[in-house]
């Protein structure tokens, strides 16, 4: 491909809403344009790398047995009542849904368990029908709350979703792990350093899960890993071994009450710093308003280490609860009287509307001669002991695992070690759903006696746009992208440096020879100064280039380099497709001449 004959349009400026680097560079390198927020149009450029990545993950599923399918976006609401999911997906503001002519309601697919499970169930009658692994790479639609991080973050995007149906557990087990390794094999091809940790199974539901990574400090989400090795999770997700504990070894003093004043200090540091202690010593008490499986609301007192914060996404099922908000400055006025800084769990006042239920974090199970807040402004109760002040209490309710894991933590797998934190982008997501779609929506076979039994399902998701953003995120510099081979719109370009007869057939013949060998070659044959043509193919990230000029061309010598390292080396035209084959085939990380 020649580009005096392409559509490909680099640009100088970064559009004001594009926060996140693979946003900037696939907009400047003319790869993606924006239709509407979160909406995107991929250019011939930034489809041919999204392309690549339809390809690698097409062939590794259908490495694995999993049989592709094409299912609906535009799916009845009567679907999504029947499993259950259209209330909360409506409340939650996720799901982008519309009426028909005749009233009837549609959602657009976010994912498509409902879809599968239909047409799983209107065929399958028997045991002996199963196992397999259905899937599609197709469009998805949620109305993400901030869609503001390009390709990383869609409201409509391309997702791979694959879903397994077998007859037990055992069966899913067997797709659950070839799921994991398929997804190894395709990040892996895509050259990219990535990771497996321990996932919270979120909205999907359903129980074991794990996501793949991409490690990248600009990522959204923190990941938790052992220093021993052993261990891997999402923060959501994410524990700890027993942390030491500062009033180890200590005798329970008496409750001294109300005995000392934090004037208007709110924060746990700045009232440890005042009463001469550290904040681990400060009792943090955060009320939490809570909705039950029955139906309920109540509200949820939580205590935790001053020094710590509670992981809001173990939170509910935690409490044994399916929501849990931060309950208002107007109720906490209510049950206790006064403002966040000063609430503690003693004397707090009942609250007739809503019953207030205590918990405690593991961290403070053992707590003793701590301060917590007395429920008057600037004023703390002093020589507190959990065990015989907060769980003598009638309103106690339990201990829960509730704290977020911070960098330099023990790790709770066998090996110990500390916990490190990295940041990193989800790219894929493979869970363990067991039978909550087939038991709501009624897909069942006969096992081997006859019984009816609900299918137990897997569902696997990848983001492909998702992934090629995540590349860059992982690959770039100040100049531009620097395409990981596999991805790359073209793996090589060839750059003309002037219109003159004899440099442009130069520059002709490498370029057809280059296409004759296979090489996934663009030509930059534009009339344009050597410094636009070099800006350019740095942005863009052409892994290699080859650069055509009268000078070398004196000396019987053309320049080759790669963007990763950008160090020049003069091949002989005719060594120019070795010295390129050699170099891609192992990975274009550097120059291939010997
Ligand atoms: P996130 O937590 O980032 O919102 P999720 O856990 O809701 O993602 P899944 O339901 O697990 O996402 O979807 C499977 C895969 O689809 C994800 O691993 C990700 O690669 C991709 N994906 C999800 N949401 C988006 C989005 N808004 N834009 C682009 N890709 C997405
Ligand atoms: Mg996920």
């Amino acid at each position: 491909m020649r580009w005096s004959q392409s559509f490909l349009v680099t640009l100088r400026e970064v559009p004001g809403d594009a926060e996140v680097v693979s946003h900037q560079l696939l907009y400047r390198a003319g790869m993606m344009q924006k239709l509407a927020a979160g909406i995107y149009s991929f250019t011939p450029f930034g489809f041919r790398s999204l392309r690549k990545m339809i390809d690698i993950v097409r062939e590794e599923m259908d490495a694995t047995g999993a049989m592709e399918v094409d299912l609906p976006i535009l799916q009845p609401k009567e679907l999504w009542v029947e499993s259950g999911r259209w209330d909360r997906y409506v409340n939650d503001g996720i799901l982008f849904h519309l009426e028909d002519r005749k009233g009837g309601e549609f959602a657009l697919a976010p994912t498509a368990e409902e879809a599968v499970t239909d047409m799983v169930r209107r065929s399958v009658t028997s045991w002996r029908q199963l196992p397999f692994n259905l899937y599609q790479i197709r469009t998805k639609f949620r109305d993400e709350i901030r869609p503001r991080f390009g390709l990383l973050r869609g409201r409509e995007f391309l997702m791979k979703d694959a879903y397994s149906f077998d007859v037990d557990q055992k069966g899913l087990d067997l797709h659950y792990k070839k799921m994991d390794a398929a997804y190894r094999r395709i990040f892996e091809r895509c050259n990219l350093e990535y990771a497996l940790v321990d996932a919270d199974s979120g909205a999907i539901g359903g129980s074991a899960s794990q996501e793949f990574m991409v490690v990248a400090d600009t990522g959204e989400d923190a990941l938790v890993f052992s220093d021993a090795g052993d261990y891997g999770a999402n923060v959501e997700k994410a524990t700890t071994a027993p942390l030491p504990e500062p009033w180890a070894g200590e005798e329970e003093r008496p409750l001294k009450k109300a005995s000392a004043p934090t004037p208007g200090l709110t924060t746990c540091v700045d009232q440890a710093k005042h009463l001469g202690t550290t904040s681990s010593r400060i009792v943090k008490t955060m009320i939490y308003e809570i909705d039950r499986a029955d139906g309920e609301t109540r509200l949820a007192a939580v205590l935790i280490r001053g020094d710590l914060e509670i992981n809001e996404v173990k939170l509910p099922k935690a409490l044994g609860a399916l929501h849990a908000k931060l309950a208002s400055e107007e109720i906490l006025r209510k049950i206790s009287g006064t403002v966040p800084g000063f609430v503690g769990p003693l004397d707090l006042l009942p609250f007739k509307e809503l019953p207030i239920f205590l918990f405690v974090d593991r961290s403070l199970e053992d707590g003793r001669n701590i301060w917590c807040g007395a429920n008057q402004d600037g004023t703390h109760h002093a020589q507190v002991s959990i065990k015989r002040d907060v769980m003598s209490l009638p309103a106690f309710k339990g201990v829960v695992e509730v704290a977020t894991a911070r960098d330099g933590d023990p790790s709770p797998a066998p090996k110990g070690g500390l916990l490190r934190i990295k940041r990193g982008i989800e790219v894929g997501h493979i869970f363990k759903l067991g039978t909550k779609y087939s038991e709501a929506m009624k897909c069942e076979v006969a096992d081997q006696s006859q019984k009816m039994v609900p299918l137990a399902m897997g569902c696997y998701g990848l983001g492909l746009g998702r992934t090629v953003a995540a590349a860059i995120e992982q690959n770039h510099d100040d100049l531009g992208i620097v395409w990981p081979v596999p991805l790359a719109p073209f793996a090589c370009v060839v750059a003309v440096l002037q219109r003159d007869a004899h440099v442009l057939e130069a520059a002709d013949r490498i370029y057809e020879d280059l296409k004759a060998a296979g090489v996934d070659v663009f030509y930059d044959d534009r009339d344009e100064r050597p410094g636009v043509k070099f800006k350019d193919i740095d942005l863009i990230g052409f892994p290699l280039r080859v650069v055509v000029g009268g000078k070398g061309l004196a000396k019987g010598v053309v320049e080759v380099s790669t963007r990763r390292e950008k160090k020049a080396s003069e091949i002989a035209p005719d060594r120019v497709v070795d010295v390129v084959k050699r170099s891609l085939a192992a990975g274009a990380k550097t120059l291939a001449t010997g």
